[in-house]
């Protein structure tokens, strides 16, 4: 999956040439910068590969996330509706901008539910944000056509997805807005970095004012720019940008890679009664960064992810234990604590997240295990690799 994984001469060379100009800024110093745009680059060439109007790189994904939803108008005492299973950087964003995450079943694309959303709805719902976890869609769809049935906002959390398609076309495209993560261990790096994505120009130009804390970006002297808006600084800088556009011009290698090596312990696995895979509803479409599949019960999951383990077997995760990826395990959340005040906490009839409970989600969640598909493994290490697994699960 990392793009880390690759680094080489391409990712050398592109921070060099910032390096060389001492340009370090995304903004301005047309002289000094000597042609080298890489954020502006960046974002021409990523929109070109999805197919999408406007695309802005920001600092992180979860600068991305809040730049979204600031662009799309979802603030103070919104409800958005989130999934259980995601990275908890999600709900951060949520909360950060003062609104409030309402949990939905997922589905077995370990994703929301589409037909979950309509009982989450409430006079205050402003925003859908699924997220295509593990490098795989959610029934993408359906959820679209509640969101326009329903007058809702789509956000698309495509952290984990980039290159993803549902259907041919790129996923972080099927709403409003869509954002990727460019973070240390995601399918493409910029050491840290995210981007949001739109067709709308009116969303791009608030998204890439707000996250430049509201300069209009007209003219050639910023300080005497005006500020339409206000916004905060979620800027990447050309540094960083460098890094990324040397990742993302392999990003189709990456996919084909991961593919191939996915597809063939795919077809072991598949000769295993007790292996239900993920649905993904459109197989081509599938980054297959993770291969993620159930087990009959909680029981088996949690002893088959321990022998895969103790077999040398890897990079599994059972998020049903996990820290950081599925709400069981976010008491911090559940418990409201925060170095600081949150304005969902000044909420009247503010949720008991304490109290929320998910039982589709953890009998989902209870059976599922994701294993990694790396780009570092040599052919023979993948056979080897398929050799260990059958072990586990013939014993
Ligand atoms: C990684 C990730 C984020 C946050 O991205 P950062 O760049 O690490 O801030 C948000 N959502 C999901 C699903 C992620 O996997």
């Amino acid at each position: 999956m990392p793009g880390f994984e690759i680094f080489g001469d391409e990712e050398r060379r592109q921070v060099k040439d910032v390096l060389e100009t001492g340009v370090l800024f995304r903004y301005g110093f047309d002289a000094a910068r000597k042609g080298h745009w890489k954020a502006k680059t960046f974002e021409k060439e990523l929109a070109a590969r999805l197919n999408v109007a406007h695309c802005h790189l920001c600092s992180s994904g979860t600068a991305a996330l809040s730049t979204a939803l600031a662009a799309c108008s979802v603030g103070a005492g919104d409800e958005v509706i989130v999934p259980p299973f995601t990275f908890v950087a999600t709900i951060e964003a949520v909360l950060l901008a003062g609104a409030v995450p309402v949990f939905a079943e997922i589905d077995k694309t370990l994703c929301l539910d589409p037909e979950a959303l309509e009982q989450c709805l409430t006079r205050r719902t402003k925003a859908v944000m699924p997220v295509h976890m593990c490098g795989s869609m959610a029934q993408i769809d359906a959820i679209a056509d509640f969101c326009r049935r329903k007058g809702l906002v789509l956000i698309e959390d495509a952290c984990q997805a980039v290159g993803g398609s549902f259907r041919g076309r790129a996923l972080g495209t099927f709403g409003q807005m869509g954002c990727f993560s460019f973070d240390p261990v995601k399918t493409i790096t910029c050491g840290e970095g995210g981007a949001v994505v739109t067709n709308d120009e009116k969303l791009y130009l608030l998204a890439e004012g707000y996250a430049d804390h509201g300069h209009d970006h007209l003219g050639d002297d910023r300080g005497a720019e005006d500020h339409p808006i206000m916004g905060t600084n979620f800027r990447i800088s050309e540094l960083n940008a460098a890094v990324g556009l040397a990742q993302l011009r392999k990003l189709d290698w990456i996919l084909e890679r991961q593919r191939q090596y996915k597809a063939a312990i795919k077809e072991a696995m598949a000769a295993f009664d007790q292996v239900e895979f993920r649905h993904v509803p459109d197989p081509d479409g599938d980054t297959a960064t993770f291969l993620s599949f159930m087990l009959p019960d909680e029981t088996s999951a949690a002893e088959t992810a321990r022998r895969l383990a103790e077999a040398g077997v890897d990079g599994c995760f059972y998020w049903f234990a996990n820290n950081w990826h599925y709400f069981r395990q976010w008491d911090h959340f559940r418990q409201m604590r925060s170095p600081a005040p949150l304005a969902v906490q000044l909420l009247e009839n503010r949720p008991d997240f304490d109290k929320t409970r998910l039982p589709r989600s953890d009998a989902i969640m209870g059976r599922t295990i994701s294993m990694l598909i790396k780009l570092s493994w040599s052919q023979e290490e993948v056979n080897q690799r398929i050799d260990k697994i059958r072990g586990v699960l013939a014993g």
